[in-house]
């Protein structure tokens, strides 16, 4: 089977192949980089993540690309606040995103800023003059003729029909339900960063800079073009003006949405207090893994809540993974192989893999890998798991990783890569409790934990229980959590 993915254009699910070849060419619209990323902004770059590594674990060649809106009205004004230039104010907050995507296993796409662009833009631009596409105000700014591209609407499904009138708007975003000249190029104002081009000087509008910049790292028609569902209109709808009236060719073959996410059924806003950055969850000890996972585990059509029950929820799920996975590794098992559990792994990977091409339903995805785990781990239990059934079990497991990636256990330094910064940025009041036990814990590597729990063992055979019971305070206060269970004594950090 192939992939299917519903396509905004066409308003349908469709099965997906590249157009040349085997190489899947993708583009999606990239963080305007004037703040800390929000849980929404990473919602969406999480989806377009697990898409991206479903078509290399399908077998395709992918090359990705994303912006980064490094000039536009808000970087200006904030730059402008701060007393610093636009670049210093930019790079601040381009190396927090790259740091967050890291932080959360976004694999990281080939990054293209707007400045480095500028001259291409102005010549996109001038072409569209000369074929009296856009024309130019008496301030020198562009406008795009809306009039001249009679299929405006078409991904939005708007019908603008004699609504096309050449009012103007030289705003970014607009919402509007009308057409409007829209602004490709801004004249300058003063104190605002311009650059000199064949069309004068100024900066490029928004919508330009994914145009020109998309088609320059990725050819005329390319395979998809992904943002959140907040872009469709005016945004793609007017990079599809720009970019078809120009080449008279199809701009993207595939258009990838992702529904916004609410947060406990709201709305995300500052002002309903609602509103939390990665770093936010992380400074209230949330790990980075529970967070990719929750964001990861409502497909992307669908509409996240999120809640804090549900991250906690998130937590517990890695862990059982995780958990599931080094006893695995760690465990002894009689020789030979059981049938069950090699149909088990192999009919896993095939319901993953066939939840994933149904329009990338990751809730099944992940479903059948805990179905999976669930039988395992009952037939570990009855000794049922042999040798050879731990390979497929772990190749299943492996292949579930390569789109999800939660088994990796390095949630610890990377929250105290964020507790370092809360220092330097001075939020040190903003960390909890819960970050500090878990920077602790961290401080302590698996075999020093292994090394007291052996020294915790030997005293209580001696039946020292004093000093059994210190070491065993001195792990629960490192935020190592000790159970006794039926394999012995195991630990896991809190
Ligand atoms: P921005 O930096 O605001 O241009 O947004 C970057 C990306 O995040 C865009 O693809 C937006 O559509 C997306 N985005 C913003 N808010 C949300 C949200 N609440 N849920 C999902 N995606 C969002
Ligand atoms: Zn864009």
């Amino acid at each position: 089977m192939a992939l299917r993915l519903y396509n905004t254009m066409s308003a349908r699910v469709e099965e997906f192949h590249p157009l040349v070849d085997n190489e899947v060419r993708m583009y999606a619209c990239g963080p305007t980089v004037y703040d800390y990323g929000h849980i929404g902004n990473f919602r969406t770059f999480i989806a377009v993540d697990l898409l991206q590594r479903f078509l290399r674990q399908s077998g395709y060649k992918v090359r990705y690309v994303m912006n980064i809106t490094d000039v536009d009205d808000k970087i200006i004004r904030n730059a402008a606040r701060d007393g610093v230039s636009v670049q210093q104010y930019t790079a601040k907050y381009e190396k927090a995103f790259r740091e967050d995507g890291a932080m959360i296993g976004i694999e990281e796409p080939v990054l293209v800023h707007a400045t480095e662009f500028i001259p291409q833009m102005a010549e996109f631009v001038l072409k569209l003059v000369e074929n009296d596409i856009a024309y130019r105000t008496e301030d020198g700014s562009y406008y795009f003729r809306i009039a001249k591209f009679p299929e405006y609407g078409k991904l939005s499904k708007k019908d603008f029909g004699g609504m096309l009138d050449g009012a103007r708007v030289d705003i970014d975003e607009y919402d509007k339900d009308s057409a409007r000249d829209f602004a490709l190029w801004k004249a300058p104002k003063p104190d605002e960063a311009s650059w000199d081009t064949v069309i004068g000087p100024g900066r490029p509008g928004w919508h330009l800079e994914c145009s020109v910049m998309s088609m320059q790292k990725l050819g005329e028609s390319f395979d998809l073009h992904a943002g959140g569902e907040d872009l469709i209109f005016p945004h793609h709808e007017n990079e599809i003006a720009q970019s078809e009236s120009l080449t008279g060719k199809p701009f993207a073959h595939f258009w990838f949405h992702a529904r916004f996410l609410l947060v406990e059924g709201e709305k995300m806003s500052k002002s309903l207090g609602n509103f939390f950055t990665l770093r936010d969850l992380v400074l209230k000890g949330h790990k980075p893994s529970s967070i990719r996972y929750l964001l990861a585990s409502v497909p992307y059509r669908n509409q996240l809540n999120f809640t804090f029950d549900g991250l906690k929820q998130a937590a517990v799920s890695v862990e059982r993974l995780r958990n599931f996975s080094s006893r695995l590794t760690a465990g002894n098992f009689s020789a030979g192989a059981s049938k069950e559990m090699q149909t088990l792994a192999s009919e896993t990977v095939d319901r993953m893999r066939a939840a994933l091409e149904d329009d990338l339903n990751t809730a099944q995805a992940q479903g059948a890998i805990f179905e999976m785990v669930r039988s395992a781990n009952a037939a570990f239990d009855t000794g049922e798991i042999k040798k050879d059934d731990v390979a497929p079990l772990l190749a299943a497991l492996g292949k579930f990783d390569e789109i999800f990636a939660v088994l990796n256990d390095d949630d610890g330094p990377k929250m105290k890569q964020v507790f370092d910064w809360a220092q330097t940025e001075g939020r040190d009041t903003d960390v909890s409790e819960n970050l500090r036990d878990t920077i602790q814990s961290s401080q302590l590597s698996d075999l020093d934990i292994e090394g007291k729990i052996d020294a915790m063992k030997r005293a209580r055979t001696a039946r020292d229980f004093k000093a059994s019971d210190a070491i065993r305070t001195e792990l629960t206060a490192a935020g190592i959590i000790i159970e006794q269970t039926k394999d012995g004594i195991r630990w896991r950090r809190k």
